[in-house]
């Protein structure tokens, strides 16, 4: 029997013909069908868009640029990019909400805004309630696709501030008919504790937090791997993909987890893993487009090939997007590198880190997604910080690492050597000075952990800040 929708899944009833797929019709179009949907969906939101938005409309203008010169997906590229420094240059010019929206707070519920951990103010994004149904439904393919079911009791880890974050999960969990228990304004004591209370079978928190959970738990005696936890939702860092990262996080509960990606500029996410775990994330490719474009001539790379991710949502009305910038770096493979039966090809390992990521230390490439990778493979390491400096006349990297509580002098002194050997075999040579920082010393992070601190750029910048243990967290 074909499933046509899985809405209106019966929460506590007899199990019905079930599909993987949350969209079983979308979700196994083939490339053909797929493209026309897409090129339907554009026309239509670019439309909107001209007619709607200040901005777009000024900016179609100067571009020459109209909704009708869409013949076919090629021509998307005659769509102007929209980049975060546009959209700040529109807030800045007609605040609050610059141009871009549709329409002003009036004709919205809520407004969101970016974590603001990359210089400049935060971006402000305006939804309707017409834009929340659409959110919502995005998380719902990730959470179906993972496996999620509505027997499932879910505990979402998250402040449920005014960063977006895990808000479009939270309602996507009501909507298959999961049972919610909202982790806002709890110490990680307290969240530890209610997972086990509630007999959560699902927990939704970032890489970094999910292995934050599980030392508190360590520290509290709780038997994670032995709890009702079945599945974690891993979002909001690239570390989700990171293959040691999640190995570990997966050990430490005894659990799956699974990637997703989102960002607060389309309101919700764009790709998510299936329960296949096929070493990436399908893009919802009914609800966006996602080219994969070289950074710096704005050219398609062949698949297979690494570029930045600049997406166009198709679900967002009161806030468009269009060709925005993402500045992540992603490798797209075809969907039949996954076994599931999607259509919707995948970015392998997930998102990759960002364009601006790398560092050159003494001509060596150095990324925070390859750190952490030979990181995570020694679990006694319980945080770590990389700092590079200029000192004299060379540039120096170190690598701080705090301990689990009770390791030795002895285990110290074999694990610096291995991450040292590691690191260096990792970067052509180049000599990582491993230091230890004392128990509680680095920083802990809630959402998008930063772990690479660049002297050179910023020379004030402090280290480590242990009066403040989590700066780029939000109010737990
Ligand atoms: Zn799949």
């Amino acid at each position: 029997m074909e499933v046509r929708s899985n809405v209106g899944y019966p929460r506590r009833g007899v199990t019905v013909t079930e599909s993987p797929y949350w969209n079983p019709k979308t979700e196994t179009l083939d490339r053909e069908r797929l493209d026309a949907l897409q090129l339907t969906k554009l026309r239509r939101q670019c439309e909107w868009a001209a007619v709607r938005s200040p901005w777009y409309r000024r900016r179609f203008a100067e571009e020459r640029f109209e909704p009708t010169q869409l013949r076919s997906l090629e021509d998307l590229r005659r769509i102007p990019p929209l980049t975060r420094d546009d959209w700040m240059a529109s807030q800045e010019a007609k605040p609050p909400y610059g141009e871009i929206p549709v329409a002003g707070g009036e004709a919205a519920i809520r407004v969101h805004t970016t974590s603001g951990t990359t210089g400049r103010g935060p971006l402000r994004a305006l939804d309707s309630r017409k834009d929340w149904a659409w959110i919502a439904e995005m998380w719902c393919y990730g959470i179906w696709g993972c496996g999620i079911r509505p027997l499932d009791t879910a505990y979402i880890a998250f402040g449920y501030g005014s960063f977006i974050g895990f808000w479009g999960l939270h309602y996507a969990m009501e909507k298959v008919g999961v049972l919610n228990v909202p982790g806002g304004a709890q110490s990680t004591e307290a969240r530890v504790l209610q997972i086990v209370d509630f007999a959560a079978t699902v927990v939704a928190a970032t890489p970094t937090y999910a292995l934050r959970l599980a030392q508190e738990a360590e520290q509290l005696g709780v038997d994670l791997r032995g709890s009702t936890v079945t599945r974690l939702i891993l979002s909001g860092e690239p570390a989700g993909s990171i293959p040691q990262t999640k190995a570990l996080i997966e050990e430490l509960w005894g659990a799956k987890a699974f990637d997703t990606a989102g960002m607060t500029e389309i309101g919700t996410i764009m790709v998510f893993e299936c329960a296949y775990q096929p070493g990436g994330t399908h893009i919802i490719e009914d609800h966006v487009i996602e080219e994969v474009l070289d950074p710096v001539t704005l050219e398609p790379v062949p698949v297979g090939e690494r570029g930045e991710r600049v997406v166009t949502s198709f679900g967002r009305g009161t806030t468009p997007l269009l060709r925005y910038r993402t500045g992540d770096l992603v490798c797209r493979v075809p969907a039949s590198t996954c076994g599931c039966g999607r259509g919707f090809d995948i970015y392998e390992g997930g998102i990759l880190g960002r364009v601006d990521d790398m560092k050159v230390i003494r001509g060596t490439n150095v990324y925070p997604r390859a750190i952490e990778a030979i990181v995570r493979e020694f679990p006694e390491v319980e945080e770590f910080q990389t700092v590079i400096s200029h000192e004299g006349i060379r540039d120096e990297v170190t690598l701080r690492a705090e301990l689990k509580a009770g390791a030795s002098e002895r285990a110290w002194g074999q694990l610096s050597a291995a991450l040292h050997r590691r690191l260096a075999h990792a970067h052509e040579g180049l000599n990582f000075r491993i230091e230890r920082a004392a128990p509680g010393e680095l920083p802990r992070f809630e959402l998008k952990a930063k772990r690479m601190i660049d002297l050179r750029s910023a020379p004030a910048a402090p280290v480590t800040s242990p009066a403040t243990p989590a700066p780029a967290a939000t109010t737990p």
